[in-house]
């Protein structure tokens, strides 16, 4: 994930299967938890778009506490705020 601007959300949950949505929001693949480790962890980053990332938050937090910026629902060309 050395070119954010390139990334494409890895999909973990095979909710667009087929279906390549760029995105430039990394995410944890191991919830950090305030761990400075696991949070600098490159290895631990995926590209997620907003739909998988607010999917996850769903998931691991039972609902969506997890607000993260822009708007769900883009289906491509997430844009940076330029
Ligand atoms: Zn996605």
């Amino acid at each position: 994930m050395s070119k954010p601007e390139n990334a494409v959300c890895a999909d973990p949950y095979k909710r667009h299967p087929g279906v390549a949505i760029a995105t430039w929001c990394p995410d944890h693949i191991v919830p950090h938890k305030g761990s400075p480790a696991l949070f600098w962890d490159l290895s631990n980053w995926q590209p997620l778009c907003q739909g998988c990332n607010s999917y996850k938050a769903a998931r691991e937090e039972g609902g969506f506490g997890n607000e993260t910026q822009g708007v769900g629902g883009s289906k491509s060309s997430a844009t940076p705020g330029v």
